[in-house]
């Protein structure tokens, strides 16, 4: 407490089992000593995302001995009380949409503000100081909680709040998918690429037995269309 500060050389990475946080934390893991990951449970639907990303830490330990020695403890948070406060698509039944407002009615108001707030209580009692997300601004999902002055705001509430000096590190903020892709492939090579072609997972509907060119996924949803054209692009632009 008081005056100490937490490490700069540690980072706590947001990590759903996605493509994107699974590149953020290959980001994460070429740039800091020491990586912890953290995961939420808001009754996902489907439980495919949290075992994809056990898949991806089992892999990411196993095949990429340069960064498995700084790959840390992984952290579960129970969020399913988000089940309670919310109605979406990811946590019902319900087809996916797009509300009248442009967002897709997966939206869970304000999720990433949340998830931020659980992840600089972890890092503040872990001795961390980077939070890194995979937020972006680039893809049309419009999702405000996503936005670099949302995730700017939150920064400075939490260390006003906290009385720490975290940084919340978005390396994809700026990133279209394709660019995405190509990240993964800068930072881990073709390993990197077909690790998250396997074994991320970003289809809203769970779909595992579907699989594509750019990874499993029901091929329909907006999720598995804007990784499609992601992969896509990526691939044309080589
Ligand atoms: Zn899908």
């Amino acid at each position: 407490m008081g005056s100490e500060q937490p490490e700069s050389s540690a980072a706590l990475v947001l990590f759903s089992g996605g493509q994107d946080s699974t590149t953020c934390l290959a980001w994460a893991l070429s740039r800091f000593d020491r990586v912890e990951t953290i995961g939420f449970d808001y009754g996902q639907r489907h439980g495919v995302e949290l075992e994809c990303r056990l898949t991806v830490l089992d892999r990411l330990r196993r095949e990429f001995p340069a960064w498995a020695p700084a790959l840390g403890a992984d952290h579960r948070i129970d969020l399913t009380v988000l089940g309670q406060i919310s109605e979406t698509a990811l946590t019902s039944q319900a087809e996916i949409t797009m509300n009248r407002d442009g967002l897709p009615n997966t939206f869970v108001p304000g999720r990433n503000i949340l998830f931020l707030t659980m992840a600089a209580a972890v890092a503040y009692r872990r001795g961390i100081r980077h939070l890194v997300g995979g937020m972006c601004e680039t893809d049309f999902s419009g999702y405000p909680d996503c936005r670099d002055d949302t995730v700017k705001a939150v920064q400075v509430a939490l260390n006003l709040g906290m009385d720490r000096r975290f940084v919340v590190d978005t390396p994809l903020m700026w990133l279209d998918k394709a660019e995405t892709w190509a990240l993964a492939e800068q930072l881990g090579g073709p390993e990197l690429v077909t690790l998250i072609v396997e074994d991320s997972h970003t289809c809203y509907y769970g779909d595992r037995s579907h699989r594509h060119a750019w990874g499993y996924g029901c091929g329909q949803c907006p999720a598995c269309a804007l990784r499609a054209r992601g992969f896509e692009g990526w691939l044309a632009g080589r």
